[in-house]
């Protein structure tokens, strides 16, 4: 109490006026040294953390403190704790006032980034604290991701064009037509107007046009009541008899798929069109007549692949034109099975599967680009076309720049076989300035169809050879064609509107097979898009 009242007596000597007793707690304070002792370390205490936290806070540079010792008072463990965990970097240095100052640079802001190698990835350099530090380390690492993922991009894309570039240098320089374009075939053909547009731009006519209406109305009468057609019997209906001459041999499957090209060929399907019926029998007659599981039809007959080959043309161009659903799995099928049938040496022949001729492989050809057309080739159709180019090149005659083609590997070139394996070499993608191509077509101008060299399995195949080659050759081509072929359909009788079979190559075929050849080729202008290479 001594200690109290001497306090108490200083206090009162120093100061004029005691102060008030209503503020009872100062006098507390004067009098209880204890208690202002403890109120006093209190009130450094607080204002030191207060202190440190404002310092830490306003300067953002937490990197740059990596220690915080507080040296005024002692703290209790648990009041230590409470700072060290406001500042994960501390460990026993001073705050002094050059590292505050310091923060302001961009290097103290983030130490880790330089020093990093550059490209390097700041991730690796944990930083403490600096929120936009990391963050440009996050973005900077995308970055570098992208940009990674885009190199790679690149290299596939450069190893796509090595891989296509070596596969056409493999295939004689042809690039095979895209899918895209291949859907185009047909597009030509499907509207009256588009027909009558492309026939009198590339050099058809009225004739031409009244010819093949007139050809094909001649073919609706000889169709037989069950919807197919016949070779060799297209006597039986409409009371032809034997008005009719120059039947062919027995093949029902040939004869229906033939005598049905010429109306697809002109857009008349069971859709759409003046022969809806007429189609809609044809085509129903070959999906009865097909294995169901294999793809094959019963009803071969004479010829035995070109009749698979023909029927599966028909069935893949009615499915392409009216997407209806009951022609998808026949036409698939057919299609399967001529991929099946094809033989090691890439080319196909009477039997399926085995040896090979020029004649053979153009319908098997056609059928895959008809299925093509319709998006009913297998992903691996690819291997299929690099095994006709085989058969093709081996079957050209003259070796690597030959352009004619004979009618077995080894033999001479002949003029159908020729034109044959140039329209091959068209769908497999040889490009119009191929030397190949070039001479080829200039070897069909010299041999411009007439009177000497009256076959219509040469016509149709060069019509469509010269078509897609276009220009003067062209025009060359179809001036005599179509002089030389209008004059011999037949006009009277019960045979109006047909084609007497003329060539060497006809004659099998009869007066059905004349006559569809010789609308398609009269069909030529629109039946087959301009698809392909330049
Ligand atoms: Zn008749």
């Amino acid at each position: 109490m001594e200690n109290e009242n001497r306090v108490d007596e200083a206090e009162a000597l120093s100061q004029p006026f005691p102060p008030p007793r209503r503020f009872g707690f100062l006098r507390l304070w004067r009098q209880d040294s204890a208690i202002s002792l403890a109120l006093s370390l209190a009130l450094a205490l607080a204002m030191l953390i207060v202190l440190v936290a404002f310092n830490l806070e306003w300067s953002e540079e937490k990197s740059a403190v990596p220690t915080i010792q507080v040296t005024a008072v002692s703290l209790s463990p648990s009041e230590r704790a409470d700072i060290e965990l406001s500042d994960p970097g501390a460990g026993g240095t001073e705050v002094r006032e050059d590292d505050v100052k310091s923060s302001s640079s961009p290097a103290a802001e983030n130490p880790g980034l330089v020093d990093a190698e550059p490209g390097s990835s700041s991730l690796e350099s944990p930083v403490p604290g600096g929120d936009d530090a990391g963050d440009e380390a996050v973005v900077d690492a995308a970055v570098a991701d992208v940009d990674k993922a885009a190199a790679g991009i690149v290299k596939a894309r450069e190893k796509s064009v090595a891989r296509k570039k070596a596969a056409a240098e493999a295939n004689g320089g042809d690039v095979p037509i895209s899918d895209q374009s291949i859907r185009k075939l047909f597009d030509g053909r499907k509207s009256p107007g588009e027909r009558k547009k492309l026939a009198m731009r590339d050099g058809g006519s009225r004739e031409t046009e009244a010819a093949v209406q007139l050809g094909l109305v001649w073919l609706a009468n000889h169709q037989s009541a069950e919807g197919r057609w016949g070779l060799h019997d297209f006597h039986g209906r409409h009371n032809c008899g034997a008005q009719c001459t120059k039947p062919g041999v027995n093949s029902n499957t040939g004869a229906t798929g033939l005598a049905l090209l010429p109306f697809l060929g002109s857009g008349q399907t069971h859709k759409s069109g003046n022969f809806k019926k007429v189609v809609l029998g044809g085509l129903t007659w070959l999906v009865n007549d097909q294995d169901p599981k294999t793809g094959a039809f019963a009803s071969i007959g004479a010829g035995n692949m070109y009749a698979h080959g023909l029927a599966t043309i028909a069935l893949c161009e009615a499915w392409a034109l009216t997407e209806d659903s009951w022609l998808r799995g026949p036409a698939q099928r057919a299609i399967g099975y001529v991929i099946r049938a094809q033989s090691p040496s890439g080319g196909w022949r009477y039997s399926p599967g085995r040896d090979h001729d020029t004649s053979m492989i153009g319908w098997q050809m056609i059928a895959l680009m008809s299925g093509r057309a319709g998006g009913l080739l297998p992903k691996n159709y690819a291997q299929v076309m690099f095994g006709a180019s085989r058969y093709l090149d081996a079957a050209q005659v003259g070796g690597k720049l030959g352009y004619q083609y004979g009618y077995q590997p080894g033999g001479g070139a002949k003029l159908a076989m020729t034109a044959e394996g140039l329209l091959c070499r068209q769908f497999l993608g040889r490009k119009r300035s191929h030397p190949g191509l070039v001479n080829g077509v200039k070897h069909l101008e010299r041999n411009l169809p007439g009177q000497q060299n009256l076959d219509l399995y040469y016509w149709y195949y060069g019509t469509q050879v010269m078509h897609h080659y276009g220009g003067k050759p062209w025009k060359a081509w179809n001036q005599s064609l179509v002089g030389t072929l209008l004059p011999l359909q037949a006009m009277n009788g019960h045979a109006r509107g047909s084609w007497p079979p003329l060539g060497n190559h006809d004659g099998s075929g009869g007066r059905v097979y004349a006559t569809a050849l010789a609308l398609c080729i009269l069909e030529v202008y629109y039946r087959h898009g301009k698809v392909f290479v330049e």
